[in-house]
């Protein structure tokens, strides 16, 4: 078994309901487990601000799954929880959900590049993965809290905690600590 992180961000629709829905879903993905939850996060848009506030959060996995079927397997609950993709990079979206790491592998390749690529450099990314590992190292960048530090401060801005996450793991590891 591998432990996997994944970044889930919403900002169309109801974000919340949509994040509980792709987090059961990531729970019923063969062979894999969700561990835990970050609360939500209410975030300011990144890359292309002109856009409705985001909701993100962080989910610790642990799968039996290849790091190609966890991919697809997210993308796939994106595509059934009604994710149009559009031109407009950075766009607004009902659910992203993004690979951030996968065990301390290293990958880079056409349809797949993990650590996820701009994770060091999101503090919407970094805010809730430190909630659940304050000691996580990011293979190749470095302790996960240096680099949320190096980050402007207008990276942080903006960023606040939101509700509870509506669907939890039955034993949430971050809750036992
Ligand atoms: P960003 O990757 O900057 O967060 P995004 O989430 O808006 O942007 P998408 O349009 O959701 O990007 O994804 C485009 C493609 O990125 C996916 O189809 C997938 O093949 C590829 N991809 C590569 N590495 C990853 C990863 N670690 N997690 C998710 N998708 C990835
Ligand atoms: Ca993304
Ligand atoms: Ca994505």
């Amino acid at each position: 078994m591998i432990e996997a992180w994944i970044g889930l961000g919403a900002n169309l629709g109801d974000r919340a309901a949509t994040l509980d829905a792709a987090l059961g879903r990531i729970d019923r993905l063969s062979d894999t487990h969700l561990c835990a939850v970050s609360r939500y996060y209410f975030t300011p848009p990144w890359g292309d601000t002109d856009q409705p506030e985001f909701l993100n959060a962080a989910a610790r996995v642990r799968t039996a799954l290849t790091v190609g079927e966890l991919l697809r397997g997210l993308l796939g609950i994106e595509r059934d929880l009604g994710r149009e993709r559009s031109k407009r990079r950075w766009g607004p979206r009902v659910i992203d959900l993004d690979l951030l790491l996968y065990g301390d592998q290293c990958i880079e390749g056409p349809e797949l590049t993990v650590p996820h690529p701009r994770l060091h450099e999101r503090a919407f990314v970094l805010v809730p993965l430190l909630e659940l590992a304050p000691d996580l190292v990011i293979p190749g960048r470095g302790r996960a809290d240096a680099l949320l530090g190096q980050l402007d401060d207008n990276e942080r801005a903006g960023i606040r905690p939101g509700p509870e996450a509506g669907y939890l793991p039955p034993n949430d590891d971050a809750k036992k600590r």
